[in-house]
């Protein structure tokens, strides 16, 4: 059998790098043990025949594998889609089960994103991205940028999972404490638990680090907003869909959101990953936020690690070459299991 080829959508020079080392393995271009073509264009309706004569498909958060995608990839003879992230809300899985396979990278460095969280919520509340404007440009002057102690505040955590334990060891370290909220809470993890409600009346910090479901979609919204401490700071690093931005842009209006950290935006896939610095950009809820001195947006960027991308480009390798060579994957996702260790199906160890 000849190498097998492998569509890589979304490809940016970054991932070239780390992908390119796990498949040459140092041994040079020679020697690669998959045929990768990698393309800047994402998947869509308008790009899926570039995967014409691919074995898989390798995709990231943005590319939108929808069930007009997956019947086009599986008519071509595309036996699996391989995402290089953790989410999977960007496929449609359910329409997926029984056509073509879906493999993901389960986690490549929870402490990346569990970091970036707490240095969004440094900078913001330590006016860190005003201070460095200003000394660059030699103002020395500290009106308005007085913040406040994390020590003794209460930071509400919603996911506590393998990002959302880190940021909560993490706060920890910086004297906070810590209540959560998951929808299937970890015992005896020593975690203290509250309901939903409970977490927005008592939080001083929110950060979000659950799934994007159709059951959680929006779940900060007005009316959740309504229910939070005045002044409250608010950090997602999940996905951009769990807040109702416009009701953000209102809360943050209104004074009763004292600061908002994003490293994600649920319109996010038509601006982030591209530099639109000499554009007028046409998404005005966006500009709204990035014109609020007390919001800070990075562009899906916690994950942006030397560490995880390596882990990323070593784990997604791995996953197809377990999968073409013995049909199985340890990180097949699939809509009835989520994760093939608690598949429901009748086989052993497939999903379909
Ligand atoms: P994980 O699966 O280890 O943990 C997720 C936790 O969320 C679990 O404990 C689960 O029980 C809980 N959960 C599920 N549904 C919930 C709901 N409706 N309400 C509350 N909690 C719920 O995942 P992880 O590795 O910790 O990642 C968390 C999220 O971070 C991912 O889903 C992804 O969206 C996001 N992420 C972002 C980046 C980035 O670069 N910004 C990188 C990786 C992951």
């Amino acid at each position: 059998m000849g190498k097998l080829n492998i569509a890589f959508f979304d490809a940016k020079e970054y991932d070239r790098q780390s992908f390119i080392r796990s498949n040459e393995g140092g041994n040079g271009p020679d020697n690669a043990e998959f045929d990768i073509r990698y393309y800047e264009a994402r998947l869509s309706s308008d790009t899926y025949k570039l995967a014409e004569g691919c074995d898989a498909v390798c995709v990231f958060v943005n590319d939108d594998i929808n069930s007009f995608v997956i019947d086009k990839l599986s008519e071509m003879g595309v036996k699996l889609i391989a995402l290089r992230c953790a989410g999977y809300n960007n496929v449609d899985i359910e329409y997926a089960y029984g056509k073509i396979h879906v493999v993901r990278v389960p986690a490549y460095s929870p402490y990346a994103v569990a970091e970036h969280a707490m240095a969004l919520l440094l900078t913001s509340i330590r006016r860190i991205h005003k201070a460095y404007i200003r000394t660059k440009d030699f103002n020395f002057s500290l009106n308005g940028l007085t913040g406040f102690d994390l020590h003794g505040k209460t930071v509400g955590v919603i996911g506590t999972g393998k990002i959302g334990r880190i940021f909560i060891d993490i706060c920890r370290g910086f004297g906070m404490q810590v209540i959560a909220y998951d929808k299937f809470p970890a015992k005896d993890s020593g975690i203290e638990y509250v309901t939903l409600d409970e977490l927005w009346e008592r939080s001083d910090v929110i950060s979000l680090h659950c799934p994007l479901t159709d059951e959680n979609r929006h779940m900060i919204n007005s009316e959740s907003m309504e229910k939070m401490k005045k002044g409250v700071v608010i950090i997602n690093t999940s996905r951009g869909a769990l807040i109702d931005t416009e009701a953000l842009v209102e809360g943050i209006k209104l004074r009763k959101i004292g600061a908002a950290c994003l490293d994600v935006y649920e319109e996010e896939s038509d601006v982030f990953f591209h530099d639109y610095s000499n554009h007028i950009v046409n998404d005005d809820v966006l500009a709204r936020l990035i014109s609020m001195p007390n919001v800070i947006v990075t562009s899906h960027q916690a994950f942006l690690t030397n560490e995880a991308l390596s882990n990323i480009a070593d784990t997604t390798l791995q996953n197809i070459r377990d999968f073409f060579s013995t049909g199985l994957c340890a990180n097949e996702v699939c809509y009835k299991c989520a994760n093939i260790s608690k598949c429901n199906q009748k086989h052993e160890q497939k999903c379909f």
